[in-house]
């Protein structure tokens, strides 16, 4: 017997049909002889209608109303799936986030969760009884209602798994599991059976967006197991876990991933003297914009080139940034594109295979992908290249690391 939190997202409980489907499926794993607690989302669609209706009676949106508005969607699937449950002579009871209590900071709308109380749920469990817990949602120190960040029932889910040390906490969603890269751009994708928190990190990072990231690293902090799954199709989905001993035995490259959102900027030459990236980078700091990729050349002549990447929001506005600032140090030319993307090789198994860039470089270098930034990590290299070579860069680091698999239906 196992304790297992299964975790469904809003897709999943998108309509009275498909809320019938789940509890049938927690059913199952009831009468397999497991104990369960389910972590539900609101119906799909239903956070971003209460925030509409918000947003039209007052465009601020008080942050604590806001909280006690949209935790009901949540509290809609908990008692509707309950019910379900029992229909099917499954016994269940309902818990909203401050009945379990799940505890959290103050912070309306980004809260933290600083503390569990599990004995409610304990005693369920030892009663028969399936909690169906609201995700997504806690209570502060004072009883205000408060939640945890779009795509927070993830949270709730690991955090649950973690306090009650779960087996496995099982997050069924509307695909069927993490995969090389994204089936849209490389057909041949194929469904991972393991990665780890630290390659999911970097995966997630990068856009492939089946887990939310606070989820993954507090998985990944308190050695939850934590299985992506499809709620309409049986399978093992993706086991995300900790790193194996045996190194040797991880592929080199798990995945590719890639993000669409950024933008280069590049000082041609700026003085090559000492302080000169934080007098470039202090001010785009200061404007709120969030740096991403950073490189400087070897200075000739005592004049270097200094570039980095934002993303594509902030484009306009760290050009005007850094226009004013290139011109107080003197700097010949400010430059930039925004048709750019970043595509990333991420495995941990580069640790212990030299050579994995070359194989990469020269793998671009063959469509003739000219590559404009470069930056690496323990577990990722990531270039910079022209947009219009997305699909063609992803397909080929695809084939030249041998991720390609069985041909895949379109997911998502
Ligand atoms: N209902 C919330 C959202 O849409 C939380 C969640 O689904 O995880 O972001
Ligand atoms: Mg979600």
């Amino acid at each position: 017997m196992a304790l297992i939190v299964q975790k469904f997202g809003g897709t999943s409980v998108g309509s009275a049909e498909r809320i019938a489907h789940v509890a049938r499926k927690v059913q199952a794993a009831c009468q397999a002889g497991h104990q369960v607690v389910v972590v539900v989302s609101a119906m799909s669609g239903e956070t971003d209608r209460l925030t509409g209706l918000a947003k039209e009676l007052n465009p601020a949106m008080p942050a604590r109303e806001l909280d006690v508005l949209l935790s009901t969607g949540e509290q809609v699937t908990i008692a509707l799936l309950a019910m379900a449950l029992e229909q099917l002579g499954q016994p269940a009871r309902s818990y909203t986030g401050a009945q379990v209590a799940i505890r959290t900071d103050g912070a309306h709308s980004k809260a933290r969760i600083e503390h569990i109380d599990e004995a409610a749920l304990r005693a369920e469990l030892d009663a028969g009884r399936v909690p169906v817990v609201a995700g997504f949602q806690g209570v502060d120190e004072r009883g205000n209602i408060t939640t945890l960040g779009r795509g927070g029932s993830d949270t709730t889910a690991v955090a649950l798994a973690a306090a009650l040390r779960a087996d496995e906490c099982q997050i069924y969603t509307d695909v069927d599991g993490v995969y090389t890269t994204d089936p849209r751009v490389e057909p041949n994708a194929r469904r991972l059976d393991k990665i780890t928190f630290e390659e999911m990190l970097e995966m997630a990072s990068l856009g492939s967006k089946v887990l939310q990231i606070r989820a993954v690293e507090f998985a990944g902090k308190y050695a939850v197991p934590l299985r992506v799954l499809s709620t309409f199709e049986d399978g093992p989905g993706t086991l995300i876990t900790l790193e194996d001993d045996d190194l040797m035995e991880a592929p080199v490259i798990s995945g590719i991933a890639f993000n669409r959102d950024e933008a280069q900027i590049t000082v041609a030459g700026v003085p090559d003297h000492p302080g000169i990236a934080s007098l470039i980078l202090g001010p785009v700091g200061e404007a709120n914009i969030e740096v991403d990729m950073i490189v400087q050349n070897v200075g000739a002549n005592d004049l270097t080139d200094f570039t980095f990447t934002v993303h594509h929001r902030d484009y306009q506005r760290a050009l005007g940034v850094v226009r004013a600032v290139a011109k107080e140090l003197n700097a010949a030319e400010v430059r930039g594109s925004d048709s750019i993307v970043k595509v990333s090789v991420v495995g941990v198994g580069m640790r212990s295979h030299a050579g994995v860039a070359s194989r990469m470089f020269a793998a671009l270098a063959r469509d003739g992908i000219n590559i404009r930034m470069i930056s690496t990590s323990e577990i990722k290299i990531s270039v910079v290249i022209e947009d219009k070579y997305l699909e063609l860069a992803v397909r080929n680091l695809h084939r030249e690391f041998g991720l390609e698999g069985e041909p895949t239906e379109e997911t998502v």
